[in-house]
């Protein structure tokens, strides 16, 4: 269903309570390619998303995963949150949003001041190692990804992996999101393709009206969800100004 930018800053105004989940889409402004968007990974290829995030794969070959990590590390050092990341973290400190569950390891909602945050595909803030479990915290593990060409632990020499949820890991804090998601009236969805699963079935559990705020194509979209199919950051900057934010 099709709706206006009234419409959508009335349903905030009104929300008791309000969370979202937010994608790779919300973090392309900020110069993160995502995976499915027009410049995605799937696209370029420049990493194969099939290779990089599979968890068999990495334990074949680690390095192709490390090379990618190398990149990823830098480049969120040097982006910043876009205007939608602080609008997020804006609504949550005037105690209208009760939490960011995000699918991005990206750590930009935090950035941006966002305390509430629910990593359900984990995030590149820490790791562990495979073989004896010992955990790094993100400094060590920074450097390790930039200085080693396959991260090793210190005290047994096994590979340290980000905690980064790979494709055929379990997600994380599904049974919180999922209730965050059933006690609100308002449940946003920025920026995914809502296709990688179990996060992708978040909105079902939405006590109320579910709005999409994405550009392309969303699998599996209720006829009945409000749908914004345009960009986030001037979507939202509107909603802002008509919010008095
Ligand atoms: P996705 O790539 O499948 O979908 C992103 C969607 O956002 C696409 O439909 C794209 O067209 C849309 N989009 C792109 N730019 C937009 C913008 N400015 N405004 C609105 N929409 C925009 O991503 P997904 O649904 O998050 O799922 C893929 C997986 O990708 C997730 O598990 C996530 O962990 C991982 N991922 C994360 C990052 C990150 O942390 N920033 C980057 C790439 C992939
Ligand atoms: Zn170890």
């Amino acid at each position: 269903m099709k709706v206006d930018d009234e419409a959508v800053a009335g349903l905030i105004r009104r929300a008791g309570r309000i969370a979202v989940l937010t994608g790779a889409g919300i973090s392309t402004a900020a110069g993160i390619p995502d995976f499915r968007g027009p410049r995605g990974l799937y696209v370029t290829r420049q990493y194969d998303p099939e290779k990089t995030f599979d968890i068999d794969y990495f334990d074949r070959d680690p390095s192709y995963f490390f090379a990618f990590a190398r990149d990823f590390v830098q480049l969120v050092e040097q982006v910043q949150p876009t205007l939608t990341h602080r609008f997020l973290a804006m609504l949550e400190e005037r105690g209208k949003l009760d939490a960011v569950i995000t699918q991005n390891i990206d750590g930009l909602h935090q950035k941006a001041g966002s305390k509430r945050v629910i990593e359900v595909h984990g995030s590149v803030r820490n790791g562990h190692c495979r073989k004896c479990r010992r955990a790094y915290a993100y400094e060590e593990l920074k450097a390790k990804v930039l200085s080693q060409e396959i991260a090793r632990c210190d005290s047994c020499s096994g590979i340290v992996k980000p905690d980064i949820v790979f494709f055929g890991e379990a997600v994380q804090g599904m049974a919180e999101a999922s209730r965050v998601a059933g006690q609100t009236d308002l449940f946003f969805v920025i920026g995914s393709s809502l296709t990688v699963h179990p996060a992708a079935s978040l909105p079902e559990y939405a006590g109320g009206q579910v709005v999409v705020v994405n550009q392309g194509l969303v699998e599996s979209a209720s006829p009945e969800w409000l749908r914004i199919d345009e960009p986030a950051d001037p979507f939202f900057a509107r909603i802002a100004a008509k919010l008095g934010m």
